[in-house]
């Protein structure tokens, strides 16, 4: 693979932008199954923002976060597209993370079976708005980006941070690392952080219906309000199994208390990563000085062998919480149409010459990826990040495929897949990594 060297002093061209991505009406929020209302107003604002490495004669990268529970495949797809028509960002450089946070606007086809019923039309209206207005956002925050690149040196580290807790196993796998990435300009003045975290966004419950950031939101205000002028951009790790360690303890009496002391738990979850984020940036790092090569590829994950028509019709005939996605498969056949059998899943990598390969896994990827490319891979030199360009569904290991339970395919009821994963998933995922990755990067004992 062709490194791509930098401009003189090690300085490259490096844009960073935000934008405002809050709806200014109410709208149903994703995240969780029992909300049935649309928003009862604001707690925090959420964000879209951006940040644009390398000059035109490199080639170059962005990536866009957006606060929100799930980006559809087709809507990173769209926007990819806008952006590569106005500047020829490829779409291997190219690339969107989530926060997942579960406070944030239902988008068009993301988690369509969430609320185990069909969302009325007038709200369905109100949501197919706002992600139009989402797509045009990101475009935007891409572009504006791009527009204001300026000469920045790049480092990274790895921190650590401890509030992830395994949700499946009390005291079983996690991964505390935290990535984060500097952006500093001419004379040396932090312009941003880019930092990364294995952990869902859910501090907050389903019992709520505000707008909120969650602890990611809450990250990015801190090290902001710590950092004037600094723009901090938060995306999640292999946390699909890993939940804030506050949604294990006890809370008060009362829905107001129990509401009160979440958000708490959320605004201390986020300074207590930025507080990690600010040991990072008076501690060594590690310089940046390529331009990152992305890298996309697709590869097929099979479902299970699908239920037949009789059996379909015996859940719909059950009643229970497989009615409702039965009933939508069986309508699927009844329209003479094919149901799903396998996912196309994206997978894709940024090359920051020798020193650092970045893995972007798309949507809930569950710890033990990350712990095994940690293994096979120079670990020194690997950032793995999930929830990225697309929300199909959770990506279970071979591990947890066999536990079965949420995360394994019994979540497969709300995001709409018809079965759970093939037996394979896990190698045919970690096959495609691998291939994307020269060999420079695997771990000294391979
Ligand atoms: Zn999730």
């Amino acid at each position: 693979m062709e490194i791509k060297m930098t401009t003189k002093n090690d300085f490259i061209q490096v844009g960073v932008a935000e934008v405002d991505i809050t709806p200014d009406y109410p709208i149903r929020l994703s995240g969780y199954g029992s909300r049935r209302t649309e928003s009862d107003g604001i707690i925090q604002r959420i964000w879209a923002k951006a940040l644009a490495i390398g000059s035109d004669t490199d080639g170059p990268v962005v990536l866009v976060t957006v606060e929100n529970c799930g980006l559809p495949d087709e809507l990173t797809e769209e926007v990819s597209h806008r952006v590569r028509e106005k500047t020829g960002v490829s779409r291997a450089n190219f690339v969107t993370c989530f926060t997942h946070t579960h406070s944030a606007p239902c988008l068009t086809n993301a988690a369509a079976f969430l609320f185990s019923s069909d969302i009325p039309s007038h709200q369905q209206q109100t949501i197919d708005r706002y992600t139009d207005q989402l797509k045009n956002w990101m475009e935007a925050v891409a572009l504006e980006a791009l527009a204001n690149r300026e000469p920045s040196k790049l480092t990274w580290s790895i921190g650590e941070l401890g509030f992830a807790k395994n949700r499946r196993t009390e005291g079983g796998p996690v991964d505390h690392s935290l990535p984060c990435l500097q952006v500093r300009g001419l004379g040396g003045h932090l312009r941003a952080v880019w930092a990364s975290y294995a952990c869902h966004c859910t501090t907050l419950a389903g019992t709520d219906n505000h707008i909120c950031g969650d602890w990611a939101g809450y990250a990015q205000e801190a090290i902001q309000n710590t950092l004037p002028g600094v723009t901090a951009l938060i995306t999640i790790g292999c946390g699909a199994d890993a939940n804030p360690e506050s949604r294990m303890m006890p809370m008060p009496d009362g829905q107001e208390e129990v509401f009160n002391t979440r958000l708490a738990y959320a605004q201390a979850h986020g300074e207590a990563l930025s507080e990690e984020v600010q040991r990072l940036l008076v501690s060594d790092t590690t310089p940046l000085p390529s331009v990152p090569t992305g890298a996309f590829e697709r590869v097929t994950l099979p479902f299970d062998t699908l239920p037949t028509r009789e059996e379909w019709e015996a859940r719909v005939a059950e009643g229970g919480s497989r009615t409702y996605h039965a009933r939508k498969h069986l309508e699927t056949l009844q329209r003479g149409e094919p149901i799903q059998t396998e996912l196309s899943y994206p997978v894709q990598t940024w090359i920051f010459g020798e020193e650092l390969a970045v893995v972007f896994l798309a949507s809930e990827v569950v710890v033990d990826y990350s712990l095994r490319l940690k293994r096979e891979l120079d670990v020194e030199r690997l950032w793995v990040g999930a929830y990225a360009n697309a929300f199909p569904c959770y990506i279970p290991s071979e591990r947890v495929l066999a536990e079965g339970g949420y995360e394994g395919g019994g979540a497969m009821l709300y995001f709409g897949p018809p079965t759970p994963f093939a037996p394979g998933v896990e190698q045919l995922v970690i096959d495609t990594v691998h291939k994307l990755l020269p060999d420079g990067f695997l771990a000294e004992s391979q």
